[in-house]
């Protein structure tokens, strides 16, 4: 018996990096996970692995900065399990550099994917909890959600205002029977940022915090008693100073 046994989970970005963690983490507890993104292969392969852990998977490709695509998986969820019980918006990208370095394609590209695409998910799916009385909302965020650090300043204008919105979402459906946590890592190695201001061979990846150490700070959130809640998870390695 798992912890979250019969659950459904969505998981926004889960083709790779944290996304694809927090999906085998919550599986693995024994949620069936919907899985989305863009890269159908990445999903397919990552079903794959979670069916063979007794669950069921459903792999939804789409850009979640769209709302057709965000009404498309809706559809399918509702076709394959009919609910989702924990929504966890993670997916999201950055660009490193100076505010001169970045362009306006690449403001609307972090605002979108990081902030859009949390609204449209949310949207879509927090009605159905708020009627159940039950669910839970989940915003992989960041460090740079809670204050300003050089060099990514949309990136933390993105975050900011997903914390934001967490914390307003939380005055709004904590008394209807829906939690909201949000987990604020620092530096993590995944494929974030790569050609956007990280270099995959920088030695200095090996000391930030693993994409599972960020999905096991999901499954202790979304497995609380009925009556507590945890609003706020802040994760940093050691190397990195507060
Ligand atoms: P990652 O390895 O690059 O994964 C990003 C995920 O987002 C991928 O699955 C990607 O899938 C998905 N994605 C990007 N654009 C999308 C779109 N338009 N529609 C649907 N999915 C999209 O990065 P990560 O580190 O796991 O990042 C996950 C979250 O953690 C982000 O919100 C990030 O801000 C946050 N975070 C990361 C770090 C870090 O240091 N890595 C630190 C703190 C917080 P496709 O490309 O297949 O669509």
């Amino acid at each position: 018996m798992g912890h979250l046994d019969g659950k459904i989970a969505l998981i926004t970005g889960a083709s790779r990096g944290i996304g694809r963690a927090v999906a085998l983490s919550l599986a693995q507890a024994g949620a069936h996970i919907v899985l989305t993104a863009r890269t159908e292969a990445d999903l397919q392969q990552l079903a794959g692995e979670i069916t063979a852990l007794g669950v069921q998977a459903l792999a939804a490709v789409s850009d979640l900065t769209q709302a057709a695509d965000v009404a498309r998986v809706q559809q399918q969820v509702q076709d394959t399990f009919g609910q989702v019980d924990i929504l966890v918006n993670n997916a999201g990208v950055g660009k490193y550099g100076t505010i001169d370095q970045v362009s306006v394609e690449e403001y609307d590209w972090m605002m979108n994917t990081n902030m859009r695409s949390t609204f449209l998910c949310t949207k879509a799916f927090l009605p159905a909890m708020l009627e159940r009385r039950a669910g839970h909302v989940v915003f992989v965020g960041s460090v740079a959600g809670l204050r300003g650090l050089p060099n990514e300043a949309v990136y933390c204008a993105s975050k900011h205002a997903q914390y934001g919105f967490a914390t307003a979402l939380d005055h709004e459906v904590r008394d209807r029977g829906v939690k909201v946590s949000y987990i604020a890592p620092g530096g993590v190695h995944t494929y974030f940022a790569f050609g956007t201001g990280r270099n995959p061979d920088d030695p200095k990846l090996q000391e930030f915090l693993d994409a599972e150490d960020v999905a096991e700070a999901v499954l202790f959130a979304v497995t609380q008693p009925p009556k507590g809640r945890i609003f706020l998870i802040g994760m940093r390695p050691m190397r990195e100073a507060l």
